[in-house]
């Protein structure tokens, strides 16, 4: 290298894209659904699984899903991690209060859901504790009309 000369590794290019996609038939019903404080799934006839969001296709079975059932809205933390950070455009920052981001497993459903837990102390949460859905009011038809969820009583 020359004197003066510099490398260059890597640059960031923070990217701020807003998608507009098809959801498809079962996301459009699942979403008309928690508009109503529902959260709706579907069965499989055949092994009997429940899968929510609901899917089309029961992987194990190769079984069009169209039986639709209605779990929760009461779950149970399965999996946790406690974020001290969030993404911002692409870059990493630190969060004044640590989140919480759990998989729950609804009353009725085999499959799990990714979850925002909200008022529960982080150092309080653990596997089995029961939380429950909070809708978005108004709903703005939108995957985040099941805002988060909170613990029971
Ligand atoms: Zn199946």
């Amino acid at each position: 290298m020359k004197a003066g000369e510099r490398i260059v590794a890597h640059a960031v290019v923070p990217l701020d894209f807003t998608y507009n996609y098809r959801v498809g038939q079962y996301i459009e019903r699942y979403i008309k659904a928690l508009g109503e404080k529902k959260i709706m799934a579907v069965k499989c006839q055949d092994c009997g699984r429940v899968f929510v969001p609901p899917r089309k296709i029961c992987g194990t079975c190769n079984r069009i899903l169209d039986e639709w059932v209605e779990v929760g809205p009461e779950g149970t933390i399965e999996i946790f991690t406690i974020g001290h950070v969030k993404l911002n455009k692409g870059l990493v920052e630190k969060i004044d209060k640590p989140s919480i981001i759990a998989m729950v497993k609804l009353d009725g459903a085999s499959s799990l859901l990714p979850c925002v837990i909200n008022g529960l102390d982080p150092e309080k949460v653990k596997k089995g504790l029961r939380v429950k859905a909070v809708f978005k009011e108004p709903p703005e038809d939108s995957l985040f009309d099941l805002d988060h969820f909170e613990p029971v009583g």
